[in-house]
């Protein structure tokens, strides 16, 4: 079985598997063919699917019902976010911090639920955080302006570095752009969270105990997806279903394992 660029494909191995979402296995609300058949075939060879994704917008529990109304088999296990690797990052490296956050309410829901001490005034913080902001207003990025300028000293994080986010019509701006606004007021730049971190990538492996020969990353981004695989060591497959071009995903440093057009040729090359 070869790919898209005739490379030997070996999916034998592979018990992890790390599956981006949008423009990967559905488009806004429109499921992909092949997305519940390659699902299920993970399953029965006895694997296991974890969908990462970058959107900070959605909590786990948003997740969950957007998924199980296309169908898609999934309970919270399944899902690994930004907003969830934030949670992590700050108990780690800023216990007790408190921190501003420009993001959606269900963002900061999930940092309180996570044991973080939020604040969305304007008032003394150790740290910044924004996400993916849905309900973004001129208030808040005035607040989250202020902030920055006048406290030099708290740390500045985001939670995704992606420009832009796929809706039905073409693109919306993301945290990426976002943090490009930000910057362009107070000169400061965030460190982002997100893919292409490793770092989302290594806490999944670690939680299921798989070594990087067992886990494969799938996305249709080159810059976030393949790249965060690349960067954790672990093979990629990229697909051609979203926002990535062939092009894009010959021209880059960090290239997939392996190419397909979209899930139903992956469920076909795993036979
Ligand atoms: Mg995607």
């Amino acid at each position: 079985m070869k790919d898209l660029l005739g490379r030997e494909v070996n999916l034998g191995e592979k018990r992890l598997w790390l599956l981006d979402m949008d423009g990967t296995i559905y488009m806004e609300n429109r499921i992909f063919d092949g997305t519940l058949a390659l699902l299920e075939r993970i399953r029965q060879r006895g694997g296991r699917y974890v969908f990462i994704t970058n959107n900070s917008s959605k909590s786990v529990t948003d997740y969950l019902r957007k998924v199980r109304a296309m169908g898609i088999p999934a309970e919270e296990e399944n899902f690994f976010t930004s907003a969830q690797a934030a949670v992590l990052l700050l108990r780690e490296n800023y216990p007790g911090a408190k921190v501003y956050c420009q993001g959606t309410e269900s963002l900061v829901r999930e940092l309180r639920q996570g044991g973080i001490d939020v604040t969305t005034r304007v008032e003394p913080v150790d740290l910044v955080l924004t996400g993916f902001d849905l309900e973004l207003t001129s208030e808040k990025l005035r607040k989250t302006c202020q902030i920055l300028t006048e406290q030099k000293q708290a740390a500045y994080y985001a939670t995704n570095p992606d420009l832009v986010c796929p809706v039905s019509f073409g693109y919306v701006p993301d945290c990426g752009s976002m943090s490009i606004m930000i910057r362009n007021a107070t000169g400061r730049e965030p460190i982002y969270i997100g893919k292409p971190q490793p770092t989302m990538i290594r806490i999944v492996m670690e939680k299921y105990g798989c070594t990087p020969e067992q886990c494969v990353v799938v996305g249709d981004r080159v810059y976030t997806d393949i790249a965060s695989g690349f960067h954790a060591g672990v093979d990629t497959i990229g697909v051609l279903s979203g926002e990535a071009t062939l092009e894009d995903f010959q021209n880059t440093d960090t290239p997939p394992t392996w190419l397909f057009r979209n899930v139903r040729e992956i469920w076909n090359a795993l036979g």
